[in-house]
């Protein structure tokens, strides 16, 4: 099963790509916004998507919402990982559809419960 994870920091895609592997699940990465769209046309057997939310060039919340304005793009279920908090993104980001808002840092057991409840 394919994840696709995008966050800027280099650190955080390490410790999901191994989280995550650790499962036995196939893992994809983008750097930002942009590049996660570009990787997501290239691999239309995603499951879910991981995404942070501070990227430049395009945050996670712009391109949760330009994800689900694709064709077959809103069945992929988005989660958001990071350390935002506030209540304006949180609006923001149901908005945009996404699925669920993770807090970092996070507690690999229960995250990882979550994402095989998700994509079961
Ligand atoms: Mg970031």
């Amino acid at each position: 099963m394919k994840i696709l994870i995008v966050d800027d920091a280099e650190s955080s895609r390490v410790q999901l790509r191994r989280d995550l592997e650790s499962k036995n699940y196939s893992v994809i990465e983008g750097i930002d916004g942009v590049d996660g769209m570009e990787v997501l046309a290239k691999n239309a057997d995603v499951r879910l998507i991981i995404t942070d939310v501070n990227m430049p060039r395009m945050d996670g919340l712009s391109m949760a919402k330009k994800i689900h304005e694709l064709p077959n793009g809103k069945e992929i279920p988005i989660i958001v990982m990071t350390t935002e908090v506030g209540a304006e993104l949180k609006a923001r980001g149901k908005e945009a559809g996404v699925l669920a808002w993770v807090t970092k840092p996070y507690v690999t057991e229960k995250f990882l419960q979550a994402v095989a409840k998700i994509i079961k």
